[in-house]
């Protein structure tokens, strides 16, 4: 494998010692001695990863393509429903908040959330993958790539969906962003538990290197705290296993509640910005 790799401490507790989890595509991941992340290291070198991720290829012994497709109807509603749990009563019916979803892929949550307002949400995604970025606006939603630094536009809403595994050092991320929500806004992250659970509770591949790290209800609670927001609520989901025969082994294994979920965090900032 020729992609440059540089080592990192744990971007949550800071600490250098862990041990080995899995090895996939080339890539280790390590579970961090200090809080229990796991994390990709050592990992590609930034310029890499901002490279690999503009055209949705990932280099390792073999080259991972995550461009994907949209969703269909059927993740639309699935995000309507979660919407739903998160704000009840119809909250965001007729409302005309501005909300920024950051690494909107083909923009399923954007469709979801113009149909929980009526479209009366002033909704703009920003996504660095150039072929779903012209593929969400194809579909005629207000997409582009967006530099955070730059940004002066402030929200009411944002949200990061399916992103946080992504990021090389998530507080650092997350605290850029709080600087865009408006007094009061809301923020809203949504990601999988793999820190809780062990490689071999989870079948699925772990897309390495385009994943760098897996966390917990506990840890990403960790890292918001970190970034400068208190959590309003967590929602939890557990994730059905594909195939008849996983969800045999599961029902077996992990009878109650534990398991793969995606996790939906609610959050606010903790100070005016
Ligand atoms: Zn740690």
């Amino acid at each position: 494998m020729t992609v440059p790799l540089e080592r990192v401490p744990c971007y949550l507790c800071g600490s250098e010692a862990g041990t080995a989890w899995a090895t996939e595509n080339g890539f280790d991941v390590q579970r961090c001695s200090g809080c229990g992340l796991l994390y990709v290291n050592p990992r590609p070198a930034l310029a890499t990863i901002d490279k690999a991720t503009e055209c949705g290829m990932h280099r390792g012994d073999e080259t991972l393509n995550v461009s994907s497709r949209h969703g269909g109807e059927r993740r639309v509603r699935a995000y309507e429903r979660k919407l739903a749990d998160l704000y009840p009563g119809d909250r965001l019916r007729g409302c005309s908040a501005r909300w920024l979803d950051v690494g909107c892929g083909h923009g399923e949550f954007i469709e979801a959330l113009g149909r929980a307002s009526g479209n009366t949400l002033r909704v703009v995604g920003s996504e660095p993958n150039r072929i779903k970025a012209a593929a969400a606006r194809e579909r005629g939603l207000d997409v582009s790539f967006r530099d955070f630094d730059a940004e002066t536009q402030r929200y009411d809403y944002v949200s990061l969906l399916n992103v946080y595994s992504h990021l090389p050092n998530p507080p650092a991320f997350l605290r850029r962003l709080r600087t865009l929500l408006e007094p009061g806004g809301e923020f809203v992250l949504q990601t999988g538990n793999w820190a809780e659970l062990e490689r071999s509770d989870i079948g699925d591949q772990l897309n390495l290197p385009d994943h760098l790290s897996f966390a917990s209800e506990e840890l990403v609670d960790r890292a918001l705290r970190q970034a400068g927001f208190d959590v309003l609520s967590v929602h939890r989901y557990p994730v059905a296993p594909r195939g008849i025969v996983r969800r045999v082994q599961n029902a077996f294994r992990r009878p109650t509640g534990a398991g793969t979920c995606d996790l939906w965090f609610r959050a606010r900032s903790t100070e005016q910005v």
